[in-house]
This record gives structure tokens, C-alpha cells and sequence, in this order.
């Protein structure tokens, strides 16, 4: 099992961090030991100053795939929840800064959270909305409408590349509103009104 990741997917945060809007998916993966499942609390790390969170809407693989084309995406996902792609923004601007690779400030242990799934048939998938609130507080609202490769297009992409497997993971970017939490606080995110997460940082 393996955790696809996109950066980059939603163009007001790509401009908060810098970026620039991509041309092609921007893919990055996360090891088996980044799962942070529900009901796990993610203990702070110890090599970072800055925590931050990014939630994003998680699709899980049901059926093995390769060299896909967007259109046959569809049967490759059933369920879908929300997760948070924990980030070390210090240690990542650190490594951007060398042009190095990002694993570690990305794909550390329990780096990658997701919460319960639901079958996609509940939600319109191109039109729905997510928050994630920090201690009761709404700190992020996103709109898979303002996604710059829809779920269908990165599954393709993803595919030429790597061979998909059931159970893997793929999270779909984060909306703008990313940003710190530490010891203490209490993230929880809602897709279309559905509590699906909750992550306590220890
Ligand atoms: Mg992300």
C-alpha cells in the first residue's frame, strides 16, 4: 500500500506558499508507515518548529490499474474521506531551498491522516465542500470545483507512472489556509457536513 500525494491542485494555495500553477499534476508519495489512521493521535516530531496541517480530500484505489485514461478513472475509486497531509514547512522550505527532495518534511511517520470513508454515491464529488477547523476554529474551506486536476485526471497521471493497488491512497491536494498547529490542538474536518476526522496533536 502506497500514499499518492498532489501539490499544488488548487491555485490560491499554490500562490500562499509562492508557487506557481503546475502544467502537470505535481505527485509526490508517502510510505505505509505515514498512515495515521482514525482514533491515532500524531505525536508532535521532534525535527521540526513548524507543524502544519493540510487538509485534503483522500480517494482510496479499489481495483488494480495502470496507464489509465481519465475516463476509466471512475472505476478504479469507490470511497473517498478527508485527511491531513501533515507538512514540516520549515524543514520543506529548507530542502526547497537546496532543490532537494521533500520526504522527509513530508513523508514521515503518521505524516498522512485520514478519517472514515464514505461510498462516493453520497456526495457530488466535482462539487462538493470541506473544512477543517483547529479547536472549534474554521481554519480551512475547500471547493473540489477549484481543484486544477480533478480527481479523474490524477488517477490517470498518477498511473503512468505508478502501478495503482487496491487500498492505495491518493490525497487530492490542499485548498489555501494551510498553517500551523501544535501540541494541544485538535483538527477535525467535515465533507459536506460529515464529521469524517478527527486528529488530536500530542
Ligand atoms: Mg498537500
Amino acid at each position: 500500500m502506497k500514499i499518492i500525494c498532489v501539490g499544488r491542485n488548487y491555485a490560491e494555495h499554490a500562490a500562499e506558499l509562492g508557487n506557481t500553477v503546475p502544467d502537470e499534476p505535481v505527485l509526490f508519495l508517502k510510505p505505509k508507515t505515514s498512515l495515521l489512521s482514525p482514533g491515532m493521535f500524531l505525536s508532535y516530531p521532534a525535527f521540526t518548529n513548524e507543524l502544519h496541517y493540510e487538509c485534503e480530500l483522500v480517494v482510496k484505489i479499489m481495483k488494480n490499474g495502470k496507464l489509465l485514461q481519465p475516463k476509466q478513472s471512475k472505476y478504479y475509486y469507490e470511497e473517498v474521506s478527508l485527511g491531513i497531509d501533515f507538512t514540516a514547512r520549515d524543514y520543506q522550505n529548507k530542502l526547497k531551498k537546496k532543490g532537494l527532495p521533500w520526504e522527509k518534511a513530508k513523508a514521515f511517520d503518521h505524516s498522512a491522516a485520514v478519517g472514515d470513508f464514505i461510498h462516493k454515491s453520497e456526495l457530488n464529488l466535482e462539487d462538493c465542500r470541506f473544512s477543517l477547523s483547529k479547536n472549534g476554529d474554521k481554519v480551512q474551506t475547500g471547493h473540489t470545483r477549484d481543484m486544477i486536476f480533478s480527481i479523474d485526471q490524477i488517477i490517470a497521471d498518477a498511473s503512468q507512472f505508478f502501478t495503482l493497488n487496491i487500498g492505495d491512497l491518493i490525497f487530492t491536494g490542499t485548498p489555501a489556509g494551510v498553517g500551523e498547529c501544535v501540541v494541544g490542538d485538535l483538527l477535525e474536518g467535515e465533507l459536506e457536513g460529515k464529521s469524517l476526522l478527527s486528529v488530536e496533536i500530542r
